[in-house]
């Protein structure tokens, strides 16, 4: 299933936050969306993800998902958004439970995404006795447990550290090696960007509108941290972002 968003508006109140945004995310591809902060990256996200609707515009779903898809979108959120009380098996559960299946096939599909995500040791700790970046990986084994479409992540290395980041990196990476999903992943970092993604969506400041389009046909798992190619698209990035995110940083928090 490929998504198409289509001339996409948006206004809180008098605030315009989302100018004429039009994109296509091809099925297998990890396209992220990259800008300064308060550009409107989340709230595209939400329209792409169907939790809000757009002032003016679409999102079209091309195609269906998966005949197995349980859920055409799912989110991953930088804080995690883990039940505190459920074990990392609970947690992945829960995005299953409102879903006919048996018991059997439940099973079956927790011990997929444990596995896929490395987790499988750690199947009835809880949230609180797991470090930042194995909760991250409940969150994304959760998200893929019910086989989307499309995965919608909004920042979800931001709140880790840069190891952790790292090895995050490695493992979103290997996951799409060896089964290609579909992504939109929105991020202010740059180095997460080239690493992660097929295209690269340039923000401007709000009211956010496209100012460019990167594509980078190195495949992902060849892709490393001190690449000169992808050290200079970071640069070219970093170039087109930085009048922005000055502009973005001057201007008077709208109250
Ligand atoms: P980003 O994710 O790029 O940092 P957001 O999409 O969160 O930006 O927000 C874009 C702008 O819209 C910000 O100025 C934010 O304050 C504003 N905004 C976001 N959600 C709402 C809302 N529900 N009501 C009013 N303003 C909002
Ligand atoms: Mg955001």
């Amino acid at each position: 299933m490929d998504l198409r968003l289509e001339r996409i508006c948006h206004s809180y109140s008098d605030l315009r936050v989302i100018e004429d945004v039009s994109l296509t995310i091809s099925q297998g591809q990890v396209v992220c969306i990259v800008g300064p902060s308060g550009c409107g990256k989340s709230t595209l996200l939400r329209f792409i993800g169907g939790l809000e609707r757009p002032s003016a515009g679409r999102v079209l779903q091309i195609g269906a998902p998966p005949a197995d898809s349980l859920n055409p979108l799912t989110y991953v959120f930088q804080d995690f958004a883990l039940l505190p009380w459920r074990s990392v098996e609970g947690n992945i559960s829960l995005a299953l439970e409102e879903h006919a299946i048996s018991a059997a096939r439940r099973e079956m599909i927790i011990e997929d995404v444990l596995a896929r995500t490395k987790l499988s040791d750690f199947r009835k700790a809880l949230p609180r006795q797991l470090s930042g970046g194995m909760k991250q990986r409940v969150a994304i084994a959760r998200a893929l447990a019910v086989n989307p479409a499309v995965m919608l992540l909004d920042e979800p290395l931001s709140a880790l550290d840069a190891q952790t980041r790292e090895l995050l990196m490695e493992d979103l990476v290997d996951l799409w090696t060896r089964k290609p999903f579909t992504a939109v992943y929105v991020t202010h970092n740059l180095a997460e960007a080239v690493r992660l993604g097929h295209r690269i969506v340039v923000l401007s400041r709000r009211p956010g509108r496209i100012r460019t389009t990167v594509d980078i046909d190195i495949p992902l798992c060849d892709r490393r941290a001190d690449d000169p190619v992808l050290e200079a698209h970071q640069r070219h990035l970093w170039d087109l972002l930085r009048a922005e995110a000055i502009a973005a940083d001057k201007e008077l928090v709208h109250a």
